[in-house]
């Protein structure tokens, strides 16, 4: 089957839905188990799917996983509170004191701040890498490292990352492979064809896709699953009912919002690229972006962010920019139905081979399903008040 007809049928198994076209709602703590045979039943299947206690899931939760793990092609998908709670489940579950982890040096901020805080007080060493090493991770690899994270495109700056390659180079040595594929979304990237292990997903971005709930997913490929499965289970994640439901009802329409998205970012990008004062814009499909061919080789298409940067400036003019857009509201997050610019300051100390010394200010905007001609007026405006305080 093709993906959108995939898109609407998956999680709608009979057995989940009855008669009905959705999902119901579960809201339950307690499963009641009829019988003694029943309880041994479900305790012999607890791993399978099945009702025992509302923290191991509800069909909700189950139909969701199913959904999940089928678009994104793994084996089964676990679901968190938010992205940074499956992140930090996924590190948490395959890393113990005195392993090493290679993360890449362009990752979403509260990961990076993740590893220097918490796993290196348990005793797990961070060793960042350039986004741009392919095959050549494997000098990186020690005989303590356990995990390869990588996250592509890179937050921010867009790299894109030759997953393949560090796959195979990262199997060589039994190194567990996981992708941060939030940007890839369920569309643009298939993780488990290009050697990945696990694949994260901020399911409140584009999965969600209307900024009003907060989950996170994981789906393992079956070689990594039980393990998965049993340590988040042990540190007691979880997800709400509604907020799942919320998801569910994203997934119905996401490839044809990210498809809206796609054609409407390449449009205000393509425009932005031609106004003189931006030196840089800084999108997959663009040939100057690092790693364009890869993406152009791997990727199945692009959604509504991207970055860009001016070609001088200082903090004033940023400022005057941002605070004249109207339809550009200012805020963190994306994959919703709004437009979103954010400028990022901390970049320039932040990562460790900084290119980003040599560039001016950077914004990300994530475009929204707004008509783009009215997002390019609303930019037009921006950049001349930019201009103004130069
Ligand atoms: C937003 C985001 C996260 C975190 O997701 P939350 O649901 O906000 O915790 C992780 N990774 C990426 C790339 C994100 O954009």
């Amino acid at each position: 089957m093709k993906k959108d007809t995939k898109i609407v049928n998956a999680g709608r198994d009979k057995k989940w839905t009855g008669k009905s076209v959705t999902v119901p709602v579960y809201h339950s703590s307690t499963i009641i188990h009829d019988t003694v045979a029943d309880l041994k039943w479900a305790i012999k299947n607890i791993k399978n799917k099945v009702m025992y206690y509302g923290r191991r899931g509800t069909p909700t939760h189950f139909a969701f996983r199913e959904a999940v793990a089928e678009l994104e092609g793994g084996h089964d998908c676990l679901v968190y509170p938010c992205g940074l709670a499956a992140i930090n489940a996924a590190l948490m579950s395959f890393l113990s004191s005195g392993d090493h982890l290679l993360m890449v040096d362009t990752v979403y901020g509260p990961t990076r701040a993740l590893c220097n805080t918490v796993l290196k007080r348990m005793g797990i060493e961070t060793t960042y890498y350039d986004p741009l090493t392919g095959a050549n991770i494997i000098e990186l690899i020690q005989p303590n490292t356990k995990v390869i994270f990588t996250e592509s495109p890179g937050s921010v700056t867009m790299e894109v990352q030759d997953i393949p390659a560090i796959s195979k180079a990262a199997h060589q040595h039994d190194v567990v492979v996981m992708i941060d594929n939030t940007w890839g979304n369920l569309i643009c990237f298939n993780p488990f064809e290009h050697g990945v292990d696990i694949s994260i997903q901020a399911a409140t971005k584009y999965i969600v896709g209307h900024s009003d709930a907060m989950l996170g997913t994981i789906t393992t490929n079956e070689k990594n699953w039980l393990q998965l499965y049993d340590n988040s289970y042990y540190m007691g994640y979880t997800a709400a009912p509604d907020d799942i439901n919320l998801a569910m009802r994203g997934i119905r329409t996401i490839n044809t919002r990210v498809k809206q998205h796609e054609e409407s970012a390449l449009k205000v990008a393509r425009w932005l690229r031609e106004q003189d004062i931006v030196e840089l814009v800084l999108h997959p499909a663009f040939s100057d972006c690092p790693g364009h061919e890869i993406w152009k080789r791997d990727f199945n298409g692009s959604c509504g962010l991207f970055s860009f940067t001016f070609k001088e400036g200082h903090d004033d003019a940023i400022t005057a920019f941002l605070d004249n857009l109207e339809l550009f509201k200012m805020g963190f997050s994306w994959g919703g139905f709004e437009s979103l610019a954010m400028s990022f300051y901390n970049l320039k100390k932040e990562r460790f081979g900084n290119q980003w010394n040599n560039y001016g200010p950077l914004v990300r905007l994530h475009v929204g399903l707004e008509d783009p001609d009215d997002l390019i007026n609303d930019l037009t405006v921006g950049l001349n008040h930019y201009k103004n305080a130069m």
